[in-house]
């Protein structure tokens, strides 16, 4: 009966196929003469002439670009203590696959535990990070933390920023790019002009995960927690009200999230301390938070020690010290 069922199908697209090729084969040409056409296109002097015209916009989109990813890479602290390799053998007589066990990786963001702790996890995530993960509460992770907050808000203004602004530059040469090219090659034009792909994922935020496999293999379950912007600021407040700061130094000691960035910003009016660079004049202008006298020199996070800078000045009082 099977048997009978297929051959039916078999015969039923065998006519379909005869019946409509003159339309398969319309389509193949007009693929085909869309590609002659795009490639031409991309390689016209009208094509080449506007490219060289915006190279210097689309180049500054690309530094940003690149000054981005420099700050998704913001080292995260692996406070797990590493015990060094072991091989694991599973000897036991019982038929159990633990391949969990035999396939362990080292990742030090990933805590295998029992189904408690895994549970407790998801009701106390913060506590358990810091107890499972090694995280002290003190100054100096409170700095870190801060740190990562700081560069990866920055990172996610960047990014829309930059998108904003490639945005803006294809706009501005809307009008001069044949209409097939702006519908049906807008990932490609983008390629040919020169832009490098933004990447829009947050998959840089570091992950805390705990997870608990039973040991037979067949239950398990996992608490992940994902540090992004909201759970950094968050993170930022549980540290500090964990730490008992020094009585001098309490007065003066800002905590640098989301908000007291903002109010930096607010404060110097969205405008660059060194070059006076300002929103007014480019709305897609990154700003960043800046410390006059840096951290590794003894520079407190303090409003007086605090000031906005764009990203090209930042990058280059970076290189400076
Ligand atoms: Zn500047």
């Amino acid at each position: 009966m099977s048997c009978f069922i297929w051959a039916l199908i078999i015969i039923i697209v065998i006519a379909l196929l005869s019946a409509c090729w003159p339309l398969f084969a319309v389509l193949a040409i007009l693929f085909a003469i869309w590609k002659i056409y795009e490639m031409t296109y991309y390689k016209s002097d009208k094509f080449l002439n506007m490219k060289l015209r915006i190279d210097t916009y689309i180049q500054e989109c690309n530094d940003l670009n690149q000054h981005i990813e420099s700050l998704k890479d913001t080292s995260i602290i692996a406070g797990r203590v590493d015990y060094g390799d072991a091989s694991y053998k599973d000897a036991s007589k019982w038929n159990y696959k633990r391949e969990h066990l035999q396939n362990q990786k080292y990742a030090p963001n990933v805590y295998n535990c029992s189904r408690t702790v895994c549970d407790n996890a998801k009701k106390k995530p913060f506590e358990y990070i810091c107890k499972y993960f090694g995280i002290k509460a003190d100054e100096d992770t409170l700095v870190k933390f801060e740190n990562i907050l700081n560069n990866f808000e920055a990172a996610e203004d960047g990014k829309n920023h930059l998108r904003d602004e490639k945005n803006k530059i294809l706009a501005s040469i809307q009008m001069e790019i044949p209409f097939l090219i702006q519908k049906l090659s807008k990932k490609k034009l983008e390629q040919k002009l020169g832009f490098e792909e933004i990447d829009m994922s947050t998959a840089y935020f570091p992950r805390y995960i705990f997870k608990y496999v039973s040991s037979g293999g067949n239950a398990s379950t996992q608490c992940d927690v994902v540090m992004d912007i909201d759970n950094l600021n968050r993170f930022v407040l549980f540290l500090s009200e964990k730490i008992k700061f020094n009585k001098s130094v309490a007065g003066q000691r800002a905590l640098m999230t989301s908000k007291l960035r903002q109010h930096i910003k607010e404060r110097d009016g969205f405008t660059c301390k060194i070059c006076g660079a300002s929103i007014q004049q480019e709305p897609n202008l990154l700003l960043e938070i800046d410390h006059i006298i840096p951290i590794s020199k003894g520079g407190m996070t303090t409003e007086e020690n605090l000031q906005t800078l764009c990203w090209r000045c930042n990058r280059s009082k970076g290189a400076k010290i």
